[in-house]
């Protein structure tokens, strides 16, 4: 026996009864970003490997350890992307965005790839719809980013999202605050996780993730960014918190929010929902002002997120979908006239059918029930027809060339 080849581990099948609802909630994401100006952009699956190294930040897990990374025949060294706001940003440089009306709002929808451990809600191959603002730094846009995302959930019926927000401020007042915080570490490092005393130096920010007892017990009195704010990072804060209110979005401000990618500077926000377990944070997301000068393009703000469509739909959040009907089956023993009568009705704008399955009489009702169509037409070799219509169970003998007519009417022969 030869081994049957299975996906690879932490990938998954898209099986034809979850396309609908995760078309339904690609069509529902597009209608409220859309509303709000954002337009849709696509970027290739895979990039250079540097603008992830210089853009998301060496010193992050998506960079150390958890990147798809491989040389072409040509050896350039390319990376399934991890995540979408670098290659937005440099396609906004690479286009010459800034010479459009500022800001300019884009959407995507699409693969992502890491390397992470497996588990329910983690996948090595997943997907995000993700929205990016370039070229302000209002605080408006932050309120209204966050808006989009709160919106998109809880339009879409994801249950128990809360919402949370921080602000980092930017990268001299976190230089002071990263000294500060590392000093809190070194003083209690013998209690801390080993993980966590390995990375004082490189990123001492991450200790505020970890589940670990004592370094949990530790971070209780760690020094928080927010007292390190300047005074207009903290202007700019209090702005978006206040436009938060005046759109009526929960919040809860969180001062241990960290954000696993390097980029982020002032706001930063993550939504998360109570139905899931571990893997809790439905989307997330932040100002990264610095990021398109980082990866060469013109000094450019930026603010947006991504939220993982897989924990979307087990938060519950699909709109409802129903596969649509379909108008007309067509079915019996005469081949080309089936055919020619279904690419007829489709012309007509019929949603149609032909019936492959060479199945009986009573076969092809079972298979109309099946696909809830409104009618069945029987073609005979002699060229005539019956029309059946299957929700008032009425069967009548008609011309060939009057079926389509028929069914357009609608219910009743
Ligand atoms: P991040 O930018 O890493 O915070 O990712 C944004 C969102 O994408 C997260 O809140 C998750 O909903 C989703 N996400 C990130 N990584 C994965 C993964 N490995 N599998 C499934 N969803 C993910």
């Amino acid at each position: 026996m030869t081994d049957r080849i299975q996906a690879p581990r932490g990938t998954y099948d898209v099986l034809p009864d979850q396309a609908a609802a995760r078309a339904a909630l690609e069509a529902h994401a597009r209608e409220v970003l859309e509303a709000a100006g954002y337009e849709r952009i696509e970027t290739p699956v895979f990039e250079h490997t540097e603008l992830f190294s210089r853009g998301v930040g060496e010193s992050t897990d998506v960079v150390q350890k958890e990147m798809y990374t491989f040389s072409d025949g040509g050896g350039r060294s390319l990376t399934l992307r991890p995540e979408g706001t670098a290659a937005v940003c440099r396609a906004y440089a690479e286009h010459g965005m800034h010479k459009l009306a500022q800001p300019v709002k884009l959407w995507y929808l699409g693969q992502f790839f890491r390397y992470e451990r497996a588990q329910a809600g983690r996948y090595r191959q997943f997907w995000q719809v993700g929205a990016e603002a370039l070229g302000s730094d209002d605080p408006a846009v932050d309120a209204e980013s966050i808006l989009l995302l709160a919106t998109l959930l809880g339009d879409l019926g994801a249950r128990g999202v809360q919402v949370r927000v921080s602000s980092l401020g930017r990268v001299e007042a976190r230089a002071v605050y990263r000294e500060a915080l590392q000093a809190h570490l070194r003083a209690h490092e013998e209690r801390l996780s080993e993980e966590v005393r390995a990375r004082i130096d490189l990123n001492p920010l991450r200790a505020f993730d970890s589940d670990h007892p004592g370094t949990r017990e530790v971070m209780r009195d760690a020094p928080l960014l927010r007292d390190f704010l300047e005074a207009d990072d903290a202007a700019h804060f209090a702005e978006v918190l206040a436009l938060l209110d005046a759109a009526d979005v929960a919040y809860e401000v969180d001062p241990t929010l960290v954000r696993g990618l390097d980029y982020y500077a002032r706001t930063v926000f993550e939504v998360h929902s109570t139905e899931l377990g571990a893997q809790s944070a439905l989307g997330g997301g932040g100002r990264y002002d610095g990021l398109v000068a980082q990866i060469g393009g013109p000094p450019t703000p930026g603010m947006g997120w991504a939220a993982g469509i897989e924990r979307i739909l087990l938060a519950g959040g699909t709109p409802p979908h129903a596969a649509p009907p379909v108008d007309l089956l067509v079915a019996g023993p005469a081949g080309p006239l089936q055919f020619k009568l279904a690419v007829d009705a489709r012309h007509a704008g019929l949603r149609a059918q032909v019936d492959l399955g060479g199945r009986s009489r009573k076969g092809v009702l079972k298979q109309a029930n099946r696909l809830h169509a409104r009618y069945v037409a029987w073609m005979d070799d002699d060229g005539h027809a019956q029309l059946k219509d299957m929700d008032s169970g009425e069967q009548q003998e008609v011309a060939v060339d009057a079926i389509v007519r028929d069914v357009l009417r609608g219910p009743g022969l």
